[in-house]
């Protein structure tokens, strides 16, 4: 099968090794591209000292993937939710089996789950309806939230604003939006993941100087693996998948605008999704 998308060799000597063990909030492990060379992944990403992470689980099929893999690795944890995009699939049975996956000791959080206006694969109805069962579940589990959201915050912090007292933490990975949406989630008390976004010179620029306004408690770091490449790696490396061992990539991009040594970013991120996610101290130096 030719798999002209991705490349799997990545060079060694391009690798950037993270000055702190750092912890990966959002890595798709279970995407198909993954499938032929996981090994080689987790290999790597170890290499760069990336020791922690957090496997998306999208869908019901995609969540207990994410759970049977974090079963078999140290350091792998699983979220299970359903994407805004695929909430028209959302029923009573559905999230039955969910709050069932709660209880899996690997399964960290609830999500990703949220609010996606801009695409709209699924109704905005729809959504909501997937999005307030979510926001129950987490209630009730007392799980985390992993929250998507595009061009949806201000309806985002609406349905959030009824259940904040009811949930414990909640991140807006992958955020992307402008200030006011930001100040607004901080208000809130959440976190907020960043991505590879910010190293991209064409659409991440407005969030270089907003940076610095999230308080280093509250940030924390993801590839959002094999989707969003970053666009300050070397040349040789462009067009290639996007995968946990170049989290070091953006951990210096966003260490650089926010005003921080890459060590210092690196301690203080994997410290809060620790305390986040409610992880072991298990962030020992690999390899
Ligand atoms: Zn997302």
């Amino acid at each position: 099968m030719a798999k002209p998308a991705f490349d799997d060799f990545l060079p060694d000597a391009l690798q950037l090794r993270a000055h702190e063990p750092l912890v990966d909030i959002g890595a798709n492990l279970t995407h198909e591209s993954f499938q032929h060379d996981l090994p080689a992944v987790v290999e790597r990403a170890h290499a760069a000292n990336v020791t922690t992470l957090i496997l998306t689980g999208t869908d019901l099929e995609h969540a207990k993937q994410a759970a049977t893999l974090a079963e078999q690795h140290a350091g792998f944890y699983a979220t299970a939710g359903v994407h805004p995009h695929d909430a028209s699939h959302w029923t009573l049975a559905l999230g039955r089996e969910m709050a069932a996956l709660y209880a899996h000791p690997k399964v960290v959080a609830v999500g990703e789950c949220g609010l996606d206006f801009n695409r709209n694969f699924s109704t905005p109805a729809e959504q909501e309806r997937a999005f307030e069962a979510q926001l129950a579940l987490a209630a009730e589990s007392g799980l985390p939230l992993f929250l998507h959201e595009r061009d949806a915050g201000a309806r985002m912090r609406d349905m959030l604003n009824h259940w904040r007292d009811d949930l414990t933490d909640a991140v807006v990975h992958c955020f992307t939006a402008d200030k006011e949406t930001l100040y607004g989630y901080l208000d809130l008390d959440l976190h907020i993941g960043l991505t590879g976004w910010i190293c991209d010179e064409r659409r991440g620029h407005h969030l270089r100087p907003l940076v610095g306004d999230i308080p280093l408690e509250r940030l924390m770091i993801e590839t959002d693996c094999p989707y969003l490449l970053p666009r300050n790696l070397p040349a040789k490396m462009k067009g290639r998948r996007h995968e946990p061992a170049l989290l070091p990539w953006i951990a210096r991009e966003i260490a650089h605008w926010y005003g921080v040594s890459e060590a210092a970013l690196g301690r203080a991120t994997s410290q809060t999704a620790q305390a986040f996610f409610r992880l072991p101290d298990n962030t020992q130096e690999s390899a």
